[in-house]
This record gives structure tokens, C-alpha cells and sequence, in this order.
């Protein structure tokens, strides 16, 4: 298979890149990198059947290839809310070009949709079934609405002009690679505690997160990409739920750290609960995650004490 995944050199385009070349696909990433960096694919580049195109996804592009994988966006809200208007561009624009080309190649495309189309969510945990619970005009829109809008063009090239859609709605991710200053809470934390500084929780810290290591979120998106049955949506994510107070105390015991906690302002439209239900995940794609919160973590802390060692 000759594969494109745009935003390939993200956080998990660069897992995605790493598995598909494993298996013995021909990879073409295509990246910005505006959140993701040539150090997260410099071991993939002297790969054979590995290519690396800089390039916008707001902008048209075409690649002979039988299957595409649209994750190019920023994914923090500190990164997405740092130009909104690019971002609604973004994901609405790069779905756009991503279904055009699918449509002139014939390939399958899968778009990386968010729990963030259910908001800060009424019904709780959350099935594919519910439509969610977005501020349109709040901070958070232009992601939320984004990839919601994303989704609605991704059904209609489906119905209109048959391509085959995959689409999958991730929740909380973490590992390796994420960037010590992506903004979102499991490298905020392990950084913090790493550096013996204090550790910011926004708000009470009782609002709740469910986190999926990304080896069990990479396998979760070839499961779904691999098989004829469904196009999704399909929630993939760890239905483990935790408060951030609790994860903020699980990184200072693994970390051995002494970093105090201390509160923060809770950003605005921050939702309070999110948590999957995976029986779709189970039932179709015979799926879930094998890697517990504590596991993961350790592998984390690990990443970026070599990494914050290399760049003292
Ligand atoms: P990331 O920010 O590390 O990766 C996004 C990649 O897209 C980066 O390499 C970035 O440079 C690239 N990109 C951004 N704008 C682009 C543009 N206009 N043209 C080309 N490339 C562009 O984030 P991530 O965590 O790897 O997320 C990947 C995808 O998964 C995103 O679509 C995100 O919305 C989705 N997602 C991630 C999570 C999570 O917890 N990590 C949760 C829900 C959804
Ligand atoms: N958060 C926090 N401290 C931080 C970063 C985030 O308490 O340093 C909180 C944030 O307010 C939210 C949760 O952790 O309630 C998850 O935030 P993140 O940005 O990782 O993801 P998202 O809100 O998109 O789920």
C-alpha cells in the first residue's frame, strides 16, 4: 500500500508513520510543522519507503496513493487557539483536500475526529450516538466546530460520491513525542515535576480526563482503517477515568519529584467529564487498550528525562 498521512510528523503521525513502515507500507508525510518536528521522523528518513513533503493542507496537493490519513492539526488547545482562524481553515480546508484527492485516486480515507465534537458533554461517559454540546462562538470552537464540520464533509463524500470513509473519535492521548511545551496536561505535569517546578491545576483539578497510551490509540486506527465493515465513528480512547488531581498525583509518586500543586484559572468552555464507551471499538474492530495509565506513564517520564537531558 502506498500511504499518505498528513500532519505525519505530529505526535501521533509520527507512531502512525513508524507502524506503517513496520508492516511494510510505502509512507509519504506531509507536514507544516507547525506542531510537529523533523526530530519526531529523523529516524524514519533513511527509510526507503519513507517521503517527507513540507506542505499546507489548506493548500491542494496530490499523491498517487491507495490510502490517506488526514491527521494534520494542531491538537492543544494552546496551539489551536493561537490562530483560531487557521485552525477552522485547517480542518475544514484540509478535509476538503484530503476527500478531493481521495475521490480522484480512489482511496480510503480516514480522518482523526476528536471527543471534542461532544463538548463539554450532557450524557456522560459518551457513545458515538450522542451529537455533543459545543459553544459555537466560545475558544474552543474553532477546534471543536473544525472538526465537526470535518466530519459532516467526510459523510457527504461518502454519500454523494462514494469514497470510503473511516473516521475515528479520539480521546485524551499521551506518550513519547508529544512536545514539552504542547500546552496539554500529561506533558505540562511531567515536565513541571521533572524540572522541580510547581505543578498547575486549572481549577479544582475534580474534572475528569480518560487517557489512552498511543501505542493502543495507533493499533486502534489500523484495526478501523483495515476493515470493510464500518466507516465509523468509532470511539478510541481509555475509558479509565481519572481526575486531573489524581494524575497530577500519580506523576510527582512516579516522577519522585517534589513539586507542590498549585491552582490555576480553568480556561474557558473546559469541559468537566469526558470518558468513552468503547463497545463499537470491542464489538467491530475487536479493540481495546492494553496499556494502564500508570505503565504509560512511566514510559513518558522516561522520554522526556532523556530529552530534557539532552537539552540542558
Ligand atoms: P500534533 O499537534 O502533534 O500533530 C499535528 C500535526 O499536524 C503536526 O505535525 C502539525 O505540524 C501538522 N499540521 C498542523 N496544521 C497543519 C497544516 N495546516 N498543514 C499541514 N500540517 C499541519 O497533534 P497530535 O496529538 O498528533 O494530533 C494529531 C491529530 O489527532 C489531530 O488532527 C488532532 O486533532 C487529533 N486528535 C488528537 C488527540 C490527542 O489526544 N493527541 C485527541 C483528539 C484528536
Ligand atoms: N490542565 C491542567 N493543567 C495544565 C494543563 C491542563 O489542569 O497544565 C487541565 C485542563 O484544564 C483540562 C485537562 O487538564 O481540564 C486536560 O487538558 P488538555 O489541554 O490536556 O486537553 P483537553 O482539555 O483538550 O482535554
Amino acid at each position: 500500500m502506498r500511504v499518505l498521512v498528513t500532519g505525519g510528523a505530529g505526535f501521533l503521525g509520527s507512531h502512525l508513520c513508524e507502524r506503517l513502515l513496520e508492516r511494510g507500507d510505502e509512507v509519504i508525510c506531509l507536514d507544516n510543522y507547525f506542531t510537529g518536528r523533523k526530530r519526531n521522523i529523523g529516524h524514519l528518513r533513511s527509510h526507503p519507503l519513507f517521503e517527507m513533503v513540507r506542505h499546507d493542507v489548506v493548500d491542494p496537493f496530490k499523491f498517487e496513493v491507495d490510502r490517506i490519513f488526514n491527521l494534520a492539526c494542531p491538537a492543544s488547545p494552546v496551539h489551536y487557539q493561537h490562530n483560531p482562524i487557521k485552525t477552522v481553515k485547517t480542518s475544514v480546508m484540509g478535509a476538503i483536500n484530503s476527500l478531493g484527492l481521495a475521490k480522484r485516486v480512489n482511496a480510503r480515507i480516514f480522518q482523526a475526529s476528536t471527543s471534542e465534537v461532544y463538548g463539554d458533554p450532557t450524557v456522560h461517559p459518551q457513545p458515538e450516538s450522542y451529537r455533543g454540546n459545543v459553544n459555537p462562538i466560545g475558544p474552543r470552537a474553532c477546534y471543536d466546530e473544525g472538526k465537526r464540520c470535518a466530519e459532516t464533509l467526510f459523510f457527504d463524500y461518502h454519500r454523494q460520491n462514494g469514497v470510503e470513509i473511516r473516521v475515528v473519535r479520539i480521546f485524551n492521548t499521551y506518550g513519547p513525542r508529544m512536545l514539552p511545551n504542547d500546552g496539554r496536561v500529561v506533558s505540562n505535569f511531567i515536565v513541571q515535576a521533572l524540572q522541580g517546578q510547581d505543578i498547575t491545576i486549572y481549577g479544582d483539578g475534580q474534572q475528569t480526563r480518560s487517557f489512552c497510551y498511543v501505542d493502543d490509540l495507533i493499533e486502534g486506527f489500523l484495526r478501523l482503517m483495515d476493515q470493510d465493515e464500518i466507516t465509523g465513528p468509532v470511539n478510541i480512547g481509555n475509558p479509565n477515568e481519572f481526575t486531573i488531581r489524581e494524575l497530577a498525583e500519580l506523576v510527582i509518586e512516579l516522577t519522585g519529584c517534589q513539586s507542590k500543586l498549585i491552582q490555576q484559572p480553568l480556561p474557558a468552555d473546559d469541559p468537566m467529564q469526558r470518558q468513552p464507551i468503547i463497545d463499537v471499538a470491542r464489538e467491530k474492530l475487536g479493540w481495546e487498550p492494553k496499556v494502564q495509565l500508570r505503565e504509560g506513564l512511566e514510559k513518558t517520564i522516561a522520554y522526556f528525562r532523556d530529552l530534557l537531558s539532552e537539552e540542558s
